[in-house]
């Protein structure tokens, strides 16, 4: 049985963020997302705090806790979605690296990401390859040393400003996922070009770009993982990650409600704060019954990748934590945009910027659809009832 009670260590950890989450990072939110600007102090800030390294072995600076970095997520998240976002767009690469990279890759990437001296992505999607990774047409070419890859990817957040991404490319186009490689890509490569950063509904202070490939030479030993293996270890990767996306679900869900409920106490209707009407009330309770469950859910699953768990024994539960605390904060920061009225529609009030910001966790990595489709799945091809 996997546990999810916080240690004291990790209630000191949520005391810490939280504190610094209000005093530092609250401020500078609304500007980062107006101005869709990256906020590189944001990201001087968590390396200063050492938290790129969260969730890695000790070794690399970290707790070696999925759990201890949801909650850090989770409390950035409450009051800055692009902040929790800086945190997330360097694990990814992170973790796939770590666990299926060489000796010398490990050695040459983790601790420079762990310390925020180097910048990572990933790049996956396509024009006409999201959902499907399957149908990507990018090709990495076999030449004498290394590959020749060319291609064009479309929403990789991060790779504007990182140093390297990790490229999804087709070792062999006549295979679907068994000929997909994974490539460390350099960004300073010669025919990497990022074409366009996309202007975004939310999510908008980290870069989500438009990149180019052309003719650009990788060397063998910047293959991750074997060439054919490459969809296994973005998914294995993905599994892993997906409770920290949960974590900003449930922190952004937090923070709209903490918004909401100090509005309708000092709002007035009828002659009263709209906060004693019952109707009121009950939506309150809802976003409280909801968002508890959906950290719950976010909390097992973490404590699962804690406990060592991999493949199909995580995976059902990492997408059913992401899908369930990602539609929670879209029905919360709905709910507590309504209980605002008109000054809910405002752009000079906070929180429209959460009700967009929650749009965005139902499509990234995996759409809840695409999460749905893994837990049914699961639940058809398994013995079910037990
Ligand atoms: C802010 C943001 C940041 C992102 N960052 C990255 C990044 O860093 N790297 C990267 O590689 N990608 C990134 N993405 C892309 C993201 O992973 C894709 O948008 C996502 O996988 C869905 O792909 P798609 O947009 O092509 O939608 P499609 O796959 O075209 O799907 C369109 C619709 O059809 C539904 N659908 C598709 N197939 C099925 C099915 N089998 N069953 C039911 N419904 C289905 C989908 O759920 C969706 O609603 C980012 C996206 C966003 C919005």
């Amino acid at each position: 049985m996997e546990q999810f009670a916080l240690t004291d260590e990790q209630k000191m950890l949520r005391e810490t963020i939280a504190k610094v989450a209000r005093e530092k990072v609250a401020p500078r939110a609304a500007e980062i997302d107006a101005k869709a600007e990256y906020p590189q102090d944001m990201f001087d800030l968590l390396k200063s705090l050492d938290l790129f390294a969260l969730p890695f072995p000790e070794e690399y600076g970290g707790t070696n806790s999925m759990l201890a970095s949801c909650i850090a997520v989770e409390e950035l998240a409450r009051v800055c979605y692009n902040t929790a976002y800086l945190l997330v767009v360097q694990w990814v690469p992170f973790g796939a690296i770590l666990h299926g990279g060489t000796e010398a890759q490990k050695a040459d990437y983790l601790p420079q990401l762990a310390s925020g001296a180097l910048r990572g992505a990933l790049g996956v999607t396509e024009p006409q390859a999201g959902s499907d990774v399957s149908a990507i047409t990018t090709r990495a070419e076999k030449v004498e040393g290394g590959y020749r890859i060319n291609g064009t990817k479309i929403f990789c957040t991060n790779s504007a400003v990182a140093d390297f991404a990790l490229i999804a490319a087709k070792t062999d186009p006549t295979k679907k996922h068994a000929g997909i490689g994974v490539f460390i890509v350099d960004t300073k490569s010669e025919g990497f070009m990022v074409a366009r950063n996309e202007s975004k509904l939310g999510a908008r202070g980290v870069p989500s770009s438009e990149l180019h490939f052309d003719n650009i030479f990788v060397p063998d030993d910047k293959v991750l993982g074997e060439p054919g293996k490459g969809f296994k270890l973005v998914m294995e990767a993905f599994n892993k990650s997906r409770p920290i996306i949960g974590a900003r679900g449930v922190g952004l869900a937090q923070g709209a409600m903490d918004l909401c409920v100090n509005y309708v106490k000092d709002r007035e209707a009828f002659g009263q704060p709209i906060a004693n009407f019952q109707g009121v009330q009950w939506m309150i309770a809802d976003m409280a019954i909801q968002n508890e469950a959906a950290r719950n859910l976010v909390y097992k699953a973490a404590a699962m990748v804690d406990a060592g768990a991999t493949g199909q024994e995580l995976a059902p539960m990492a997408a059913i934590s992401k899908c369930f605390s990602t539609d929670v904060a879209m029905k919360v920061a709905t709910d507590a945009l309504q209980l605002f009225g008109s000054q809910g529609i405002s752009r000079d009030n906070p929180i429209e910027r959460y009700f967009r910001d929650a749009k965005v966790l139902q499509i990234i990595e995996g759409t809840n659809q695409i999460q749905r489709n893994i837990v049914g799945r699961h639940i058809i091809n398994t013995t079910y009832p037990a």
